[in-house]
């Protein structure tokens, strides 16, 4: 069989209006700085070449033409809307994956809204037809227009809280809000646009439909229709939907609101059985107005920690070191993480659950309602996400505090350097008795993004690695023990500081991160320092004896809870003291202890040190 010429044309001008299509979507994510990179759109041009081709084939009408151009428009508006967004509010580049996944599920929205086009209109009705495609249309463009709209009143994209405070608005709330960002004109100009505009789909439909009728009938056509819509239904919905920014993003947000509702239930039924004796706790002890603060590090390895780890070639821990040498601070030199990512291990750091007792997180109490019911008025300060998927169970801790403070609540991870937060830390009253979290980026990749240019004390070849090299690392660890320094010396000198406490979530291994399914031991090796004030030692000195002499036992940090409990003399029906490390009771020793859930025995560890068990 020959194709004749006529037909053979018509073939080139779809290839050629396919990759056109194609082309002009790549230089657009070039231009706006969201290239999607080779890796991800050299894999995609046959398929969607050959899906762009057939489905013109199928409809007999060009990509470009007309008829199409209601559904290129809503497919378009997917690709483009979220990159463009996110651009313009925060100039810097967002996943390539994510890019890459809005190309996919718009080019299968043209698809999939063609081919079912071109089925629907094979029964006649074309009216009933075409309004049936317009309210497609809409109801694919509602995403992205939802976007556009709220980008237009705050020229911000939607970040998870934006969206938080969409979904937890209701429908008097939202007219209020469009009314007093748009006015009534404005709205009844933005009202009879859509009109307009889903009055012209429903014609563009029509006319498509009519010249289907004229088409022969042609069986081939019907089937490939059947077949790329079922194509573009099942890669596009099912497979990459989900996966996109929005879609990870509202998913976010409905597991938030789903775990604080069901955190929250239980809270003040929690907080009813914390039976502290506010009398026996610290604060009624110290007489004195004080201030205890602990700093949460985010990806800290003792590996690569000077004051820990003398072998590394960086001297990254000058602070700790000077007020280890005059005996200000301790430092434990043989604490793992109970996990190798921020939720899980400080989910059970900050709460009674621990990988020993089996207690569940929603019936436990936080180390900031221990601080509330001793007496002590609470803050938690963060440099850290706040609604992000893997933050929620932490914010909600945090949330029980009388202060709190997110330096962002964008996107993941701050891009603010830790210091932003003795800001915070000044708005403290020195005149109360205070319990401050410090949570802090610390560490966390990419390391050169952690510290300013001037802690740039190690440099590292340019190029691949830069930002994951251990010289980075090592600046950043510089960057945390001077952010350390800072912390101490202002709340020495004007929150009468009674102690300090430094931990880090969990370690970090420079090749792979901190990811647990390639787990090694650099991953869980933490840094943890406790400080105590002279006033405090001197009222308390067997405490303070036990956490010096504790120096060398080996502790993993979901035993936090009761470690603070201890040291905040905040005793309670929920406070294990053979979980607390400044108690006599302290029962664990190497032998004994796990990481990774119980995974991983603590006598695995290959460069462990002799316990010293004192
Ligand atoms: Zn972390």
């Amino acid at each position: 069989m020959i194709m004749s010429k006529a037909k053979l044309k018509k073939w080139g001008a779809a290839l050629f209006l396919a990759a056109l299509y194609f082309f002009l979507l790549m230089v657009f994510y070039v231009n706006i700085d969201q290239d999607m990179g080779e890796g991800y759109y050299l894999p995609l041009i046959a398929p969607v070449l050959l899906c762009l081709v057939l489905i013109q084939w199928a409809s007999g009408k060009f990509l470009l033409s007309i008829f199409m151009l209601p559904n290129l428009l809503t497919g378009l508006l997917w690709c483009m809307t979220f990159p463009l967004l996110y651009e313009w509010t925060y100039k810097s580049p967002w996943y390539l994956s994510k890019i890459c996944y809005d190309f996919i599920v718009g080019t299968a929205m043209i698809v999939f809204l063609t081919s079912v086009e071109v089925l629907i209109m094979r029964f006649g009705r074309i009216k009933i037809a075409s309004a049936v495609m317009t309210v497609l249309s809409l109801l694919f463009m509602a995403v992205p227009l939802v976007q556009i709209a709220y980008y237009s009143t705050v020229l911000h994209c939607l970040s998870p809280a934006s969206l938080m405070a969409l979904y937890l608005t209701n429908y008097k709330e939202s007219v209020n809000y469009l009314q007093a960002s748009f006015g009534y004109w404005g709205l009844a100009v933005i009202l009879a646009v859509t009109f307009l505009v889903l009055y012209l789909f429903y014609k563009f439909h029509e006319a498509f439909g009519k010249s289907i009728a004229k088409q022969a009938k042609s069986l081939s056509k019907v089937i490939a229709a059947l077949a790329l819509s079922v194509a573009a239904l099942m890669v596009g919905a099912y497979h990459y939907l989900p996966q996109t920014s929005m879609a990870e993003l509202w998913r976010d947000v409905t597991d938030y609101v789903e775990k604080t509702k069901e955190y929250e239930k239980h809270h003040e039924k929690r907080l009813a059985t914390l039976d502290i004796d506010i009398n026996s706790a610290l604060p009624a002890l110290m007489k004195k107005s004080h201030t205890v603060i602990m700093v949460i590090g985010e990806s800290a390895s003792r590996s690569y920690m000077h004051v820990f780890n003398p072998d590394i070639p960086y001297e990254n821990t000058p602070w700790m070191e000077k007020c280890r040498a005059n005996g200000e601070i301790f430092l434990y030199n043989n604490v793992y993480s109970s996990w190798t990512q921020t939720v899980p291990s400080l989910q059970r750091a900050l709460t009674e659950e621990s990988q020993y007792n089996g207690k569940d997180f929603l019936d436990s109490c936080s180390i900031i309602d221990v601080a509330n019911k001793a007496g002590y008025e609470t803050w938690w300060f963060s440099n850290q996400g706040r609604y992000g998927e893997y933050d929620s169970i932490v914010t909600m801790i945090a949330k029980g505090a009388d202060h709190t403070y997110w330096s962002d609540d964008s996107y993941l991870f701050s891009d603010k350097y830790d210091m932003i937060l003795m800001d915070e830390l000044k708005k403290v009253d020195p005149n109360k008795n205070n319990f401050v979290v410090l949570h802090i980026m610390g560490s966390h990749i990419y390391y050169n993004n952690r510290y300013p240019d001037e802690f740039g004390r190690w440099k590292t070849e340019d190029g691949s690695g830069m930002a994951t090299a251990l010289a980075s690392y090592a600046n950043s660890i510089l960057y945390t023990d001077y952010f350390l320094e800072r912390v101490f010396n202002y709340s020495k000198e004007h929150l009468n500081l009674a102690s300090m406490i430094y931990f880090s979530d969990h370690g970090e291994n420079l090749l792979i991160s901190h990811n647990p399914d390639v787990f090694s031991f650099d991953m869980v090796r933490v840094p943890m320092m406790i400080y105590l004030s002279s006033d405090y030692r001197q009222m308390f000195p067997q405490k303070s004896r036990m956490l010096k002499y504790r120096q060398g036992r080996y502790f993993t940090n979901d035993m936090m809870y009761d470690t603070i409990a201890g040291i905040l003399f905040a005793k309670s029906s929920r406070y294990d003291s053979g979980q607390d490390l400044s108690s006599p009771d302290y029962k664990f020793t190497r032998d004994t202890l796990v990481t990774m859930m119980g995974e991983h025995p603590l006598t695995e560890d290959p460069d462990a040190k002799p316990e010293l068990v004192k």
